[in-house]
């Protein structure tokens, strides 16, 4: 099975700014960034997006949730507040087919997104 572009940034093969990382996921600057601060949170597993998550993913999933905040935290923009986005097949605006959470911050965010 070829490796996803996600899992060569996580094993280095691809370069990216890694701001965070550990035994689950990687966290890493978006090369096009929609907001000053535009991190992508990706489990190391590469499950094609949240739709194909299953009940085995759970605990991996609930990581994910948890460490966004711990970026943010550590990062040091949780206090001024982010936003958090998972984008999922061809409406949900997704276009690469690994998992990946996207932390965006700096700015005031509107709603609804485009
Ligand atoms: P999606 O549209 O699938 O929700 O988000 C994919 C994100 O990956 C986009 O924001 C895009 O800018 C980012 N991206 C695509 N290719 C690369 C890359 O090679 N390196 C990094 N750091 N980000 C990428």
């Amino acid at each position: 099975m070829e490796k996803t572009l996600f899992q060569k940034i996580c094993d280095r093969e691809i370069p990216a700014t890694i701001v965070y990382e550990d035994d689950l996921c990687v966290s890493f600057k978006d090369i096009t960034p929609e907001a000053p601060v535009h991190l992508l949170l990706v489990p190391r597993k590469p499950i094609p997006r949240i739709a194909a998550a299953t009940a085995e993913d759970q605990a991996l999933l609930g990581h994910l949730l948890l460490t966004a905040p711990k970026i943010a935290r550590e990062q040091g923009f949780a206090d001024d507040g982010f936003r958090i986005v998972i984008n999922c097949g061809k409406n949900g605006g997704e276009t690469v087919p690994h998992l990946h959470v996207h932390i965006l911050a700096g700015r005031q965010m509107t709603w609804p997104p485009g």
